[in-house]
């Protein structure tokens, strides 16, 4: 693979860090680690997510990015008499995507590599064999042969466990191929924002957030939120790619590299019109491509976001990314960077005057 440039290594940084929702300490470190050298203060709320503060004018609105620190992973619950290890899945998984997959249990003694595991088809009957595995018959193997052993090495209930995958740059060098781009491409926009506001004159605060627990429920962006009480918040995350085999337009519309993706619908928030307007009319201005998205299946933490205090305008603006809970997805850089230009644009045209100007009129 060629030499990482600097914003690749952050990425590769980023998805490599393990975090399931409820365990995101070693993604924050990630986070902090880029975000703080570009901002004025860094915060927490009670919860865990990450807020990085910078400053433009004191008084100014307060604007709100955030992407989420968790990726989709597993829960050990019980370790059996022979070893094996019985889990619950943290996140939304689909058991198709999980059969004989690596994952890493991360334990208080260190890593244990293990493999999802099942009867294998061999003894199954002719009919059994049709059909999918269902989640509830999977197992982890790790290699112990007993309790005790898995015990000893450091393995006990409520230990994360998280896909392992290689981050890997493509043959076409702009599609990126790692674990956990839900939601480390939410996290590297907000880090990237930050950077592109660095010695730029905006009258607003700026907010880079990495928020907890999106995957189980929008829960960090809710308690960051509160804590910041922002005057417009972006929540930044994957959407989804409808430009492989078998997905009809009428399903899914968005390709990738054709520019970052303004949600209008999904099933947690509908996205402000005044908001999405004049996001819209940036990316006009400025010929940066972007694609209307519906997701009515899913939701991002602006459904949180703009449900906080008395009411926050909020949109989402996602990624169109390929395989998304599942051991490794795929995105393409140029709408990484749109995403991030569009935004800190955005930010640089904001106001007191502006953004009351979004919220009432
Ligand atoms: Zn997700």
């Amino acid at each position: 693979m060629a030499k990482l440039d600097e914003t690749l290594t952050m990425l590769k940084d980023l998805t490599d860090a393990r975090g399931i929702a409820g365990n995101e300490r070693e993604v924050r470190e990630v986070m902090k680690k880029y975000i703080e050298p570009l901002a004025d203060e860094i915060s927490y709320d009670g919860l865990g997510s990450i807020i990085a503060k910078k400053v433009g004018k004191e008084d100014g609105p307060k604007i709100m990015v955030a992407g989420h620190l968790d990726e989709v992973g597993f829960m050990i619950t019980q370790i059996d008499d022979k070893g094996f290890l019985r889990f619950q899945t943290v996140g939304g998984w689909w058991g198709q995507v999980m059969l004989a997959q690596r994952v890493t249990i991360v334990t208080r003694k260190g890593d244990v590599t293990g493999i999802i595991g099942s009867k294998p088809p061999h003894v199954l009957s002719a009919e059994a064999r049709k059909k999918p595995v269902e989640i509830k018959d999977m197992f982890i193997d790790i290699g112990a042969t007993s309790r005790e052993e898995a015990a000893e090495w450091g393995v006990r209930p409520g230990d994360m466990v998280v896909p392992y995958f290689e981050f890997t740059v493509m043959n076409n060098e702009k599609m990126l191929l790692a674990k956990a781009w839900d939601n480390r491409i939410g996290c590297a926009i907000a880090i990237d924002v930050l950077k592109g506001l660095q010695g730029v004159d905006h009258p607003n605060v700026v907010y880079g957030v990495g928020a907890v627990q999106e995957e189980v429920g929008l829960r960090g962006a809710k308690t960051a939120t509160y804590k910041i009480e922002p005057d417009l918040g972006f929540a930044v995350d994957v959407g989804i790619a409808g430009d492989t085999p078998g997905i009809t337009e009428k399903e899914a519309m968005s390709k990738m590299g054709k520019g970052p993706q303004i949600v209008v619908y999904d099933a947690s928030m509908v996205a402000h019109k005044g908001l999405r307007d004049f996001v819209t009319e940036v990316a006009d201005e400025l010929n940066i491509p972007y694609q209307f998205e519906s997701i009515p299946g899913g939701g991002t933490d602006a459904g949180s976001i703009h449900l906080t205090h008395n009411g926050v305008p909020a949109l989402a603006i996602t990624v169109a990314t390929r395989y998304i809970h599942s051991h490794a997805a795929m995105l393409h850089r140029d709408d990484f960077e749109n995403a991030v230009k569009l935004i800190t644009e955005v930010i640089k045209r904001l106001d007191r005057e502006t953004v009351d100007k979004i919220i009432y009129e």
